[in-house]
């Protein structure tokens, strides 16, 4: 027998084969079971879902010999003819290749002859929003007084283009996307039986697409790499960024190491030089980080690479796995606008590092934050080392400053503590000039209102609340170096 690609091989013939859409499934054999069949059914669901899947196991159902039964037998002539194509009384049209009117009354001309061998003349009309107006009315004659032999299967992407008169003559059954874990473990199955070596990083590069897709991809994968599938070979042939040196720079990041993140960048540039691929894959890794922090049950159980962005997740802050989020996805632009894309990926990547958050503000009361928050770094005494009172900041900042303008920051030990200074910094010496606009504002606020609440309930505990929006209206007119340098905002 010629080689059959994966989709076709196992595409399932019977609803006990199919994985998901259990919600659907059981209304059909329910209704098959029971008698109680409607005269037309509507499929809805993305690409690849199952929808023409479904629609021919049904078509089974109905026409198998054994009699109409939620269990097709598979072996008799109509349960074969429709499998591999051929069923005279099985119709099945794709809607975008004959959207005319006169292809819709050529097709339904026939409508009131009995079928030919089998129980119903059943129509499976693929992408059925794509028929013309005229062509939907010809169809609703039909499907308004249906001879009781004839049994409609609609299946379509788009079911908001369908005419509400259409609609509401079908039952619909709308089929879910089948989760990245299911399509893993349904792909491990497949491959396995197929003795297809492949390892986990392979399997979980097709997941986020359909089942269809991912057995397409591995088809062309196990080609590619000669009967194997290895996760480095999928890889270069998608042209996706190896995921795990990805990951490696969020850990570089936060370990506030620039130097490792420039080699990264520089081995990425040598073997796959897809600078925004490189930005999308952080930005997933980020966003898988942010789920681990939140609701770690939420999490994409599908790849391979849990644990460690678990154990990443613990090392960084939510407003660290937000921010770095924020700005590698608005960093896609920088990357475009940059002279050069890998310049524009280091600028997104050191931003992180130089703006991370300093510390977590924490409402007075939260006495018992979360565990994944970061904890405080030594602020509080520091500053209270640094004094407190009108002009003795600018002083005691003056001796360490590195930097052109004085701000009221005054803990130097932390390096959080330092890059937030740079930041203020930045955000007064140039105000307007940079397009990355949020993420300098974040962390303007950020560091300003930090600094206040700390000084604040250092001062005077009692006093803080009614103190706080005053502060910072203050510190957003006053990003001019003068208004810093009188700074007697935080008393
Ligand atoms: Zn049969």
């Amino acid at each position: 027998m010629s080689h059959q690609v994966l989709a076709r091989k196992w595409r399932p013939g019977t609803f006990s084969e199919m994985v998901g859409q259990q919600h659907v499934l059981q209304a059909l054999v329910n209704a098959l079971e029971t008698g109680r069949l409607h005269h037309a059914y509507l499929f809805t669901g993305t690409r690849g879902v199952g929808k023409t899947t479904v629609a021919r196991i049904l078509a089974k159902c109905l026409n198998c010999d054994t009699g109409v039964t939620s269990t097709p037998c598979g072996e008799c002539g109509a349960c074969l003819e429709i499998a591999e194509g051929r069923s005279v009384d099985l119709i099945e049209v794709d809607a975008a290749s004959k959207t005319k009117v006169e292809d819709t009354r050529e097709l339904l001309e026939n409508v009131q002859y009995t079928p030919t061998r089998a129980r119903y003349k059943i129509y499976l009309i693929d992408e059925v929003h794509m028929l013309s107006n005229h062509s939907f009315n010809a169809l609703l004659k039909t499907l308004e007084e249906p001879p009781p032999h004839a049994m409609f299967l609609l299946a379509t992407t788009d079911p908001q283009k369908l005419p509400a008169t259409v609609l509401s003559r079908c039952l619909q059954f709308n089929l879910k996307n089948m989760q990245p874990e299911q399509i893993v473990a349904h792909l491990t199955h497949i491959l396995s039986a197929e003795s297809v070596d492949a390892d986990a990083e392979a399997r979980a590069l097709g997941a986020p697409s359909s089942m269809r897709d991912a057995l397409s991809l591995s088809d062309q994968a196990i080609a590619f790499g000669e009967g194997r599938l290895a996760g480095a070979e999928v890889r270069e042939m998608l042209g996706t960024v190896d995921r795990g040196q990805v990951l490696e720079i969020v850990a570089a990041i936060l370990e506030d190491d620039p130097a490792t993140v420039l080699s990264l960048v520089a081995h990425i540039a040598e073997h796959a030089p897809d600078f925004v691929s490189t930005l999308d894959e952080l930005a997933s890794i980020l966003h898988q980080m942010t789920i681990a922090q939140t609701v770690p049950d939420a999490l994409d159980t599908s790849w391979p690479d849990q644990a460690r962005i678990v154990e990443l997740a613990a090392r960084a802050t939510i407003d660290d796995t937000q921010l770095f989020w924020q700005m590698a996805t608005s960093g896609r632009r920088d990357v475009y606008l940059a002279s050069s894309a890998r310049a524009g990926l280091e600028m997104v990547l050191l931003r992180m590092i130089a703006f991370r958050p300093a510390v977590v503000i924490q409402p007075q009361a939260a006495a018992g934050d979360p565990p994944v928050k970061k904890p405080e770094p030594p602020a509080t005494p520091v500053v209270r080392e640094g004094g407190s009172e009108g002009a003795q900041p600018a002083a005691t900042i003056a001796p360490r400053n590195d930097q052109t303008v004085p701000t009221d920051q005054t803990v130097p030990s932390s390096p959080y503590r330092a890059s937030v200074s740079a930041t203020d910094e930045t955000a007064v010496e140039m105000p307007e000039s940079t397009p990355q606009s949020s993420p300098h504002s974040t962390s303007h606020t950020t560091s300003h209102t930090t600094s206040h609440t700390t000084s604040h309930s250092k001062d005077n505990p009692s006093a803080t609340g009614a103190g706080d929006p005053v502060s910072i209206d203050h510190s957003e007119d006053g990003a001019a170096p003068s208004a810093s340098e009188s700074d007697e905002r935080g008393v």
